[in-house]
């Protein structure tokens, strides 16, 4: 019989991408919703992406008594000594929105030149079971911020940044392409070499 994940982030997307993972190991990915999880509002209040993820896992798991897995993510721009990080959903603000987010950002970085527009997005999983077991799976993609939003697709941050080696920002390229070079991509990467371990 599969061994149940729950997983403490609400995303349909998120979730699928990480049970293609974790199925290989005989893991099934349950939402927290499916699992009773109360709905609790969980305060991501830590100082880093690991601190985050493992903040969510831990406070799912004491509510459901499972194997759990949580993501944290977000950008850090060399420029700006790391900001948005752990801040990247709500740096305009509490009432942001992706765009006014955008547009902080540019305002930051006006006038910095290409080559000091260094930046990259990361992505930290963190699996913990009820005996103390953990994993902790992290996933960097590094790149330039542009100085004008381009491209339709993705979200966030997607439209101004240009992953190294290429021409196009993130939100100019398919869901395909950037799953492939993705900090989330990288991040779920290292969780099935780690998970490949744990089974040795
Ligand atoms: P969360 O980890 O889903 O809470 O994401 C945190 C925030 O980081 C998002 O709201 C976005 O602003 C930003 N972010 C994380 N991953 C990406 C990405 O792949 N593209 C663009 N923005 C991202």
């Amino acid at each position: 019989m599969n061994e149940i994940v729950v997983a403490a982030s609400r995303n349909r997307h998120k979730i699928e991408e990480i049970e293609a993972i974790t199925k290989k190991f005989g893991m099934e990915i349950q939402s927290r919703d499916d699992a009773g999880v109360p709905k609790i509002e969980i305060e991501e209040d830590g100082e880093t992406f690991e601190e985050n993820s493992r903040k969510k896992a831990e406070a799912v798991m004491k509510l459901c008594g499972k194997v759990t897995i949580a993501d944290d993510s977000g950008l850090m721009v060399e420029y700006l000594g790391g900001a948005p990080g752990v801040y990247s959903a709500r740096f305009a603000g509490e009432d942001c929105s992706d765009e006014k987010n955008n547009e902080k950002l540019l305002s930051l970085l006006e006038g910095v030149p290409y080559k000091e527009r260094r930046a990259k997005f990361v992505s930290v999983i963190t699996m913990l079971w009820p005996d103390g077991g953990q994993i902790v799976a992290r996933g960097e993609c590094e790149g330039h911020i542009i100085d004008v939003p381009v491209g339709e697709n993705g979200f966030g941050y997607d439209p101004l940044f240009v992953p190294d080696g290429f021409q196009r920002t993130f939100a100019q390229m398919t869901q395909d392409e950037k799953n492939k070079i993705s900090h989330r991509a990288k991040a779920l990467m290292e969780l099935e070499k780690l998970l490949a371990e744990r089974n040795e």
